[in-house]
């Protein structure tokens, strides 16, 4: 068969593939799982539906995209243009959620690793900060733990067992 691909068609394909590499949550999960971890995705039983969680460490990771989850001083956050009442109340709303989650998880025992889009954006600062991230996981009493991940649970909650590597419908 001949090359029966239409511009198109091309270029869909290739945004499909390049779509799949970077999508920030697959990198992060990808990185993890070749490093030995190994984690449920998508935990509808835990509220804001963590992306990744880590029974085993009491970790659950947030991947945050800058825009919808508000990323404060960062470069992707732009408001659109137009309606930006409607986007600034929307995003607002989405971080108050955020924040409301994170302390409830934060009650039930569980440590919160937020990973920003933009922290892994590139493929030069990326393996350095996949390589941190890894060692914030496996050793959570280590002086370089940044905000968040300080308070060490205390109460361990065992999520229900859910088997789904499924992908995601992440907003
Ligand atoms: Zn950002």
């Amino acid at each position: 068969m001949a090359d029966v691909m239409t511009t198109e068609q091309r270029s869909r394909c290739m945004a499909a593939i390049k779509g799949k590499d970077t999508n920030p949550e697959l990198i992060v999960r990808k990185y993890l799982f070749s490093r030995g971890l190994r984690f449920r995705v998508q935990v509808r039983k835990l509220l804001g539906n963590p992306d990744i969680v880590l029974p085993k460490y009491k970790t659950v990771i947030f991947v945050n995209g800058c825009f919808w989850h508000g990323h404060e001083d960062c470069r992707y956050f732009r408001l659109p243009k137009s309606n930006v009442e409607f986007w600034k109340e929307k995003i607002e709303r989405n971080v108050a959620r955020d924040v409301r989650n994170e302390a409830e998880l934060k009650a039930l025992g569980w440590r919160i690793i937020r990973v920003w889009e933009c922290e892994i954006k590139t493929v030069a600062q990326r393996e350095e900060y996949l390589k941190h991230l890894y060692d914030r996981i496996v050793n959570p009493t280590q002086s370089y733990l940044m905000e968040t991940d300080i308070d060490k649970p205390s109460i361990a909650a065992e999520p229900e067992s859910e088997q789904s590597y499924g992908n995601n419908n992440h907003s």
